[in-house]
């Protein structure tokens, strides 16, 4: 699906689905959205929660930016998309699940290791990577010696975990989750196998899910 004629094409067949054969489900979801889950997902095109879980309509909350970033809490920061999708999906949808799901070959990642603070090549996305800037200074730290695939690899997986220690310096986050209503996710999509992973904080490591 390449083309605006094959996007038209493709919302008829939705159109079908939903209101024509079975139109039950619309007819719920207008009056309220009651999604139980927020995902923060990247942007990248391979990597469409709904599309990877099979999720309907009105399931999911989804918040999709470049390398699946959650900025720390900054009260009045301007420009802040993501921390208002949180605070919409935590404080008005009482979502009980927060997935930050990251991705192998990122290039929002790949990015990260490469820009250089000072020199930023472009006008956003470096800044924005920079985000995560503790997950790039971990692995330079304790995996020098591996090669670059690895090392973005790993950051890959560290910067979700960043993302997660952000959502929890949101007051409200930490409050639901300390009270049980809430609980967060860290999870990994490989696309070269086409495995998903977790964050498993037990063990420390990221596990198969499926
Ligand atoms: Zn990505």
């Amino acid at each position: 699906m390449q083309n605006p004629d094959a996007l038209i094409n493709g919302f008829k067949r939705f159109q079908r689905r939903y209101y024509k054969q079975d139109n039950s489900l619309y007819a719920q979801l207008r009056e309220a959205q009651r999604p139980k889950v927020l995902v923060i997902g990247c942007s990248d095109s391979r990597v469409d929660p709904a599309i990877l879980t099979d999720c309907q309509p009105g399931d999911l909350f989804v918040v999709r930016d470049v390398a699946n970033l959650v900025p720390p809490y900054e009260k009045n920061a301007p420009d802040n998309g993501v921390s208002s999708a949180v605070e919409y999906a935590v404080r008005h949808l009482n979502v009980e699940h927060i997935v930050v799901l990251g991705h192998s070959h990122c290039g929002g990642i790949d990015a990260l290791m490469h820009c250089d603070s000072d020199h930023p090549s472009g006008e956003f996305i470096d800044q924005w990577v920079m985000t995560a800037r503790s997950a790039r200074q971990k692995v330079e730290q304790e995996m020098s010696d591996k090669d670059e695939d690895q090392k973005v690899c790993a950051c890959e997986q560290a910067s979700i975990l960043v993302s997660l220690e952000n959502l929890m310096t949101f007051p409200w986050v930490a409050g639901a989750v300390h009270a049980g209503r809430l609980t967060l996710h860290g999870w990994y999509f490989d696309l070269d196998t086409g495995s998903l992973l977790a964050w498993n904080a037990d063990t420390t490591a990221f596990e198969k899910l499926a």
